[in-house]
């Protein structure tokens, strides 16, 4: 089988009823970035942020995975496909996707704030102040916020060498390092883009653009791969 990385952003989930990042002018959910992803807001607002992220968990537990998760899982059928997400969602999980590599943390997961990694899940609680780790520390949510390490690219980066193809969806491939996942490509290897507003990368020839929602350009997407692969579906 081929191998296809699937590299997502928020713009796969936005039919799934959660926003994007970027969507009102670089604000989150109504909240400046610096504000809820970053040490430094954590520092100044502890509160803030927790109530901020058990917001984002509440709603994504509500929305439903959309046709473009279930159209990557169902890319399984003929590639050999790991999708490398920057949402800190689970709707590719849900939608089936077996392979899934979390660049920038889940919301159902929180950590401590001291050394201690350790990862706790989080079924229907939310994180309070004086929720404690193992080792006594905050629990914070297990998300990388700005200026953070990321400590999965290096994965990401190895399934990126050894693909066939790369298929990107819905991000504004503004925020790094991750946008510079398309740069591992080997050369001569093809790029899908779907997008309604795509920034473009500058990667070369071969880019197909395919400027629609995710919920519509995946189905054509997943033609167009396996046309270009000469698959046949029966
Ligand atoms: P971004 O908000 O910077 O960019 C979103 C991209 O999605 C844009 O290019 C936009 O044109 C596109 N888009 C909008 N609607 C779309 C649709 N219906 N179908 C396809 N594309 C659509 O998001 P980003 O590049 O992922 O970077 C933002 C960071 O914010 C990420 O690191 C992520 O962790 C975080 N975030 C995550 C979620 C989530 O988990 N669902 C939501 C918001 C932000």
């Amino acid at each position: 089988m081929k191998k296809l990385v699937v590299f997502t952003g928020a713009g796969v989930s936005a039919e799934s009823g959660i926003a994007t990042f970027r969507a009102s002018d670089g604000l989150w959910e109504n909240h400046r970035i610096e504000d809820v992803a970053s040490p430094e807001g954590w520092a100044k607002d502890p509160s803030l942020v927790l109530d901020f992220y058990n917001m984002r968990r509440a709603q994504a537990r509500k929305a439903m995975p959309n046709l473009a998760h279930e159209t990557i899982c169902e890319l399984e059928q003929w590639f050999d496909v790991v999708v490398v997400t920057q949402n800190i969602d689970n709707l590719h999980e849900r939608a089936g996707s077996r392979r899934i590599i979390h660049l920038h943390g889940s919301i159902f997961h929180a950590r401590g704030t001291g050394k201690n990694e350790e990862l706790v899940e989080l079924h229907s609680e939310d994180i309070q102040i004086g929720d404690l780790a193992s080792d006594g520390s905050q629990l914070r949510p297990h998300i990388v916020w700005f200026g953070e390490s990321v400590p999965m690219m290096d994965f990401a980066i190895e399934e990126v060498l050894s693909a066939d193809a790369l298929l990107v969806v819905g991000t504004s491939l503004q925020v790094y390092p991750a946008a510079s996942l398309l740069t591992y490509l080997p050369s001569g290897k093809p790029i899908f883009l779907v997008d309604p507003s795509p920034s473009i990368p500058s990667v070369g020839k071969n880019l197909e653009v395919i400027r629609t929602k995710a919920v519509e350009g995946l189905p054509l997407v997943k033609d167009m791969l396996l046309r270009h692969f000469n698959i046949t579906t029966s």
